[in-house]
């Protein structure tokens, strides 16, 4: 008998009518011949509330006795749901974390999943009862109780889907699925029918607080659909598979992040080791770095500029000045007052001009792009705060997305290919390891460097058009603001289109006002793909140390949540490749 299972949110079984209403659901779906899986959240804003009250005792609550308290939220909401099932006639067993069998490692408040006992789930479906599952929680091998995270009700329901090989996991919730963009910044925002595991991943990172982004991977590794529904009404939401809503558009959807701020080290002196130096650093202070861009500088000194959430602000600046310190470098800059639009899609890998649409549209409002980064599926913009709103909306303008997708180009939602098998899933700890799926070495493409040129609304727009009338394909860009308002953007391009690139953008860089650009023929692109790269942020660390322990400079980099990319020297290509392959072998697929 095909299994499913549902998840209620928080909102989703905030009061006993909610409850209720959940539970004919799911009786529901048993009536129509599946083995039913609840997972339940906490009702309403229960977590919230016991973390306050624990707050109330002292400022700094034990992590081991917070997950104690907190997973209480779940227990109470697992148990009244049984009741329901109950009521309306029908058999049920509520089940706590460890009940369940869900082993998760001891760390606490953000415990990940190592492993679930099937079997146990099992036989109670083939008692003929609905299963009600505590969300959010786990059991560590000590038998301390653990928590996944806040919003980590929805990997639990992940993660039993993938364990019992449901045919879906249907996520109930206060919305009614994934939407172009937050459609209460832009109200023509459309809901999506379909999105890829990747393509979510990209925008939940992007700013777009869908899903738990641990669910998502979950989904992908084990290739389980999810489907995003609303808990209110019988519409279908948005299914989540391999597949992409549209197999001809570029773009799937935009977001906007708006609290986020910038960190330069300015002035670094440009040799190996030195990001690797500036980024374990912010590392070791737990701070998420997000765009990374280095500004070439042509005295062998370089700026290296990263985002981070406004609120780490103060972490990443101390992390950067002591790099700074320690790598001699002229000292640091910072703004907390910018946003972050990405637009992201499976479809721009295969066509070109994206970047350049976007740019387009920010430059026709008069809105400057302070930063640039592109990775195979996402590209990232810094702008003012103040436009950041204004950006999102030209952009889901500029690439029509609330415009329906025709049936005709909605490919087939067939099942998902797991990544991991049983097999490969026996060589790893745990169900949420990093595993590293591709390492790949591109030797095509060379690289064209500008640098002081203005700092200017439209200029990003003027250079890409021209570059895209040249018809040359710019594969990835990165661009910062320098000092006095100067910028520069470096990009690569294929091999045998760099004399004319270079001409083009001599062109351009006299028009504008700045230094004659440098080319370069001979780089290495570097890709290091996975899944759980975000989540488990020691991807970038590790491959900057394995470059720079092979004393090789690292000259562009993008990182993105499914993809890191790393341009070095062409000289250093395989080697680097063999140093990322060495680095990851324990994780590698
Ligand atoms: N109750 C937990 C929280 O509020 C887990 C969840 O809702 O997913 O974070
Ligand atoms: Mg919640």
């Amino acid at each position: 008998m095909a299994i499913l299972v549902q998840k209620f949110g928080g909102t989703s079984v905030a009061d006993a009518e909610k409850i209720l209403a959940a539970a004919r659901r799911a009786i529901r779906a048993k009536n129509q011949g599946y083995q039913v899986v609840m997972v339940v959240s906490a009702m309403g804003h229960t977590t919230d509330e016991l973390i306050a009250l624990a707050k109330q005792i002292t400022e700094h609550p034990p992590a081991r006795e917070l997950d104690m308290l907190m997973a209480t939220g779940e227990q109470v909401s697992v148990a009244l749901m049984a009741m329901a099932i109950n009521s309306l006639g029908h058999d049920a067993i509520s089940l706590a974390g460890a009940q369940l069998g869900i082993v998760t490692d001891s760390t606490f408040t953000k415990a990940r999943i190592r492993s679930i006992d099937a079997e146990r789930i099992r036989q109670l479906l083939n008692q003929g009862k609905i299963v009600i599952a505590a969300g959010f929680q786990g059991v560590d091998p000590a038998f301390n109780i653990t928590t996944l995270g806040r919003g980590g009700s929805d990997t639990t329901a992940v993660a039993l889907a993938a364990a019992l090989q449901a045919e879906f996991c249907e996520i109930y919730t206060d919305v009614d699925g994934v939407y172009t963009t937050d459609p209460r910044i832009v109200p023509e925002a459309r809901q999506l029918k379909r999105i890829s595991y990747d393509e979510m991943l990209e925008l939940a990172s992007a700013g777009a607080a869908v899903m738990h982004n641990r669910s998502i991977e979950f989904a992908k590794r084990f290739g389980v659909p999810v489907h995003v529904r609303s808990s209110f009404s019988d519409r279908p939401g948005t299914l989540i598979t391999s597949e992409p809503e549209s197999v001809a558009r570029p773009v799937c959807g935009a977001a906007l992040a708006r609290n986020e701020a910038r960190v330069t080290v300015l002035g670094v002196p440009d040799r190996p080791g030195m990001v690797y130096a500036i980024f374990s650093k912010v590392a070791a202070r737990n701070v998420a770095m997000d765009m990374i861009v280095q500004n070439m500088a042509a005295d062998g000194r370089a700026d290296v500029s990263f985002t981070v959430p406004r609120d780490e602000l103060a972490h990443a600046l101390r992390a950067a000045e002591e790099a700074a310190r320690e790598l001699g470098a002229e000292g640091t800059s910072y703004e907390d007052d910018v946003a972050k639009v990405s637009i992201v899609g499976l479809g721009m890998a295969n066509q070109p001009g994206v970047a350049q649409k976007m740019f387009s549209a920010v430059a026709e409002k008069g809105i400057n792009i302070e930063m640039i980064s592109t990775s195979q599926i996402k590209i990232s913009i810094v702008v003012e705060r103040q436009y950041g709103v204004e950006a999102l909306r030209a952009v889901h303008q500029a690439f029509a997305l609330h415009e329906e997708v025709p049936e005709g180009e909605l490919p087939p939602a067939g099942k998902p290919r797991p990544i991991l098998t049983p097999e490969i899933l026996e060589r790893l700890r745990g169900m949420e390891d990093l595993v590293i799926e591709d390492i790949r070495l591109d030797e095509t493409q060379s690289r064209v460097t500008l640098v002081d040129i203005p700092d200017r609304p439209g200029l990003a727009a003027k250079l890409f058009g021209q570059v895209a009338r040249a018809g040359v394909n710019v594969d990835m860009i990165v661009q910062s603001v320098g000092r006095e308002g100067r910028a520069s953007i470096t990009f690569t391009v294929p091999r045998g289109d760099l004399e004319r690139c270079l001409q083009v953008a001599r062109d351009f860089a006299r028009e504008v006002g700045g230094a004659p650009p440098i080319g370069s023929w001979n780089v290495a692109k570097l890709m290091v793909a996975g899944t759980g790269m975000r989540s488990h942020s020691d991807v970038a660390r590790r491959s900057f140390k394995a470059l720079a322990e092979k004393g090789i400079n690292v000259d562009m980099i993008s990182t993105s949540e499914v993809c890191l990319n790393i341009v070095v020297d062409g000289a250093r290509g395989q080697e680097a490749y063999q140093a990322l392959e060495q680095e990851f072998a324990d994780v590698r697929l």
